[in-house]
């Protein structure tokens, strides 16, 4: 068995002991079954494949100071993938299925989760499938929820690190009736060429402006929004925007630590009234923003000197205490996974 370098774990894809796979036939659930290949057999007309319909969640476990290891809120993820599943026509998997596999993956990879003190953590990455055959175009009359994990380093590897955002006036992610606030691959086919223009620009990610007016802030690719102005924590309300478990739980964070907080349409201008701008999402909690770019508008913001905002830090801080185990958790938000 090779040794993990637990410092020096990427952000990215590696392969470890086994995964967890569900199937839905017949409409119904079948039993958990173990696996320890990498790959699929699956029908080549299979609707995920040809109509998109498919969607994924993304959560981590975390080694807690105590040693424990801890999930964070599994049970949103859960019911935010049956939401997607319903809206793209799929047979929604029950909240205690989900909770089922991602406890059942995390104790079989029991060697990959990373130990306390690296930041590094485990991911854990649900996806489900339509894999029935069906050229017609219909929803399949079979899934399958697959459930698989990797290690993976903490996003920031020398700390807290702020990027610079291009304003995306090229594209949209979603329409306001599309398919924005749920969490489908085709979202993601669509941002894919405007991160990529962005990225050639020497940008770390694209911010959407809503697709209706191009008034509105509405997220960056794979995260939310958020400004800070003055004690005042601010993220967009959108009907496009994908309702992220990290923004709505420093949402309640921020109101626990005596800040106020606004979920609203966020005008543009405002760019220029934030102490603070930043992104969340679980893979990098938060991630400063220090400039924020409008090519097509000739305008730029910057924030800070440089380093994260005193109020980003602060609840940064405070939000990955209690997934480490480190403070108390007044919410209830961690769960500790048994081993026996
Ligand atoms: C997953 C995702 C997020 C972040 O959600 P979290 O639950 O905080 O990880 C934000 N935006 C989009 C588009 C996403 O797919």
């Amino acid at each position: 068995m090779q040794e993990i370098d637990w410092k020096n774990i990427p952000f990215g894809f590696s392969e470890t002991d086994y995964n967890v796979r569900c199937y839905y036939r017949n409409g119904s659930w079948g039993k958990i079954e173990v696996s320890s290949s990498n790959t699929i057999n699956m029908h080549m007309a299979a609707t995920s494949l040809h109509y998109g319909q498919e969607g994924f969640e993304g959560l981590k476990a975390y080694t807690g100071k105590d040693g424990q290891v801890r999930i964070f809120r599994c049970e949103e993820n859960a019911k935010r993938m049956q939401r997607t599943a319903e809206r793209v026509l799929m047979a929604p998997p029950p909240v205690e299925l989900f909770h089922e596999m991602v406890k059942q993956v995390i104790q079989l990879n029991r060697r990959f989760i990373p130990p306390y003190g690296y930041g590094a953590t485990l991911y854990i990455r649900p996806l489900l499938i339509g894999t029935g055959a069906e050229i017609g175009v219909r929803p399949s009359k079979e899934y399958l929820l697959i459930m698989f994990v990797m290690p993976v380093g903490p996003y920031f590897k020398d700390g807290f690190k702020p990027v610079d955002m291009m304003i995306c006036r090229d594209f949209d992610r979603a329409a306001p009736l599309g398919t924005g606030t749920v969490k489908v691959g085709g979202n993601y086919a669509a941002s894919l060429m405007s991160l990529e223009l962005a990225k050639q620009k020497g940008f770390s990610s694209t911010i959407y402006l809503d697709a209706r007016e191009k008034k509105y802030i509405d997220e960056c690719g794979p995260a939310n929004f958020f400004g800070i102005k003055g004690k005042k924590y601010i993220t967009p309300k959108s009907e496009s925007v994908l309702p992220s478990i990290t923004n709505m739980s420093l949402q309640q964070l921020a109101t626990h630590l005596g800040y106020e907080v606004e979920r609203r349409p966020v005008p543009f201008e405002e760019l220029a009234e934030f102490d603070e701008t930043a992104e969340c999402g679980t893979a990098a909690v938060i991630t400063p923003i220090k400039r924020i770019v409008d090519p097509v508008a000739g305008k730029e913001f910057t924030y800070g000197n440089g380093e994260a905002g005193p109020v980003c830090t602060h609840l940064y801080k405070e939000y990955t205490a209690i997934q480490f185990g480190e403070s108390p958790d007044p919410f209830g938000w961690t769960e500790v996974i048994d081993f026996k």
